[in-house]
C-alpha cells in the first residue's frame, strides 16, 4: 500500500527546502512518522493551514523510501489558540516534544494520541491549573510508555506514611527512617506525594478542579523533570526551561 489514510497530530512543522515543510506527525495508525508537505510555504498553498503545529487532521500520505509526502489534508481540530499566549505555546510545544522524543518511531499508540489531543484541548480551553496539567501529562505519558515511578510505599520497609525521598537509581521512594546517611534523594513531602499519586489516577475532568500549593507544585515539577532526564535520556527541553523561568518563585 503506497498510500496511507490516517488521522494525525502535527508535533512539529519546520521549513524544508525552498517552499516545503517537514512535519513530525503522530499518526493514529502508524505512530510517529516524518512527512514532507510540498509547497506548504507558498502563499496560495491548500496545505498551509493543515500542516501547522497544534493541528489534528486527516491526512492522505504517499509512502516514500525514506519519508512520507502529504498528498491531501483536512483539519479536524486546530489548536491555533495556543499560539496567542507565550506560556500556552511553550507548554503545547513541550507536550509535543515529550511525545516526539519518548515515543519510538513507527509504533502506533492510540492512548498517547488521545492524551496529547486532550491536553492541547484542555490547555486551549484554559480550564484548571496549567502547571498541574503539565505534571498530569508527564506522569500519564510515562505510565503509558512503561516508565511508571513506583511510589506507593517505601521500597525498603513498605512504610506508606511520608515524608518520602525519591531514590533515582532504585526507581522508588524511601521513608525518613530508611534514608541513607548521605541523605541524597529528591524530597517528596506528604502533600506532594499525595498529589503525585492523585495525578496518576484521576480523570481529565477531575484534573480541572484540582489545586495545589506552590511548594508542592515546585517539588513535583523538580521530581518529574529529574525522573524524565534520568530514565529516558532525552536531554534538555528548551520549552520546559522557558516554563521554569517564568514559573513563580517559591
Ligand atoms: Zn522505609
Amino acid at each position: 500500500m503506497r498510500y496511507l489514510q490516517t488521522r494525525a497530530l502535527v508535533l512539529s512543522s519546520r521549513p524544508f527546502g525552498e517552499t516545503d515543510r517537514l512535519l513530525s506527525l503522530l499518526s493514529w495508525d502508524e505512530g510517529k512518522i516524518v512527512a514532507k508537505a510540498p509547497g506548504a510555504r507558498r502563499v496560495k498553498s491548500k496545505l498551509a493551514a493543515t500542516v501547522e503545529l497544534f493541528t489534528c487532521g486527516n491526512f492522505l500520505l504517499y509512502r516514500g523510501r525514506t519519508l512520507f509526502t502529504v498528498s491531501q489534508a483536512q483539519v479536524e481540530t486546530s489548536f491555533r489558540g495556543l499560539m496567542l499566549h507565550v506560556d500556552d505555546y511553550a507548554r503545547g510545544v513541550y507536550f509535543a516534544e515529550l511525545v516526539e522524543r519518548l515515543l519510538p518511531e513507527g509504533e502506533p499508540n492510540p492512548a498517547v494520541f488521545q492524551l496529547l489531543l486532550n491536553a492541547w484541548s484542555i490547555l486551549q480551553q484554559g480550564k484548571g491549573d496549567k502547571e498541574l496539567l503539565s505534571r498530569f501529562f508527564e506522569l500519564r505519558l510515562l505510565m503509558l510508555l512503561g516508565f511508571r515511578p513506583h511510589c506507593d510505599a517505601c521500597v525498603f520497609c513498605g512504610n506508606r506514611e511520608g515524608p518520602f525521598f525519591w531514590n533515582m537509581a532504585a526507581g522508588g521512594i524511601y521513608c525518613e527512617n530508611c534514608r541513607p546517611a548521605q541523605r541524597q534523594g529528591i524530597s517528596l513531602s506528604r502533600g506532594t506525594h499525595a498529589l503525585l499519586k492523585n495525578l496518576q489516577r484521576i480523570s481529565e475532568r477531575e484534573l480541572a478542579t484540582l489545586r495545589a500549593r506552590q511548594t508542592q507544585q515546585k517539588e513535583l515539577a523538580d521530581f518529574t523533570a529529574c525522573f524524565i532526564q534520568y530514565w529516558t535520556d532525552t536531554g534538555p527541553f528548551k520549552s520546559l526551561s522557558f516554563l521554569q523561568e517564568i514559573r513563580p518563585q517559591v
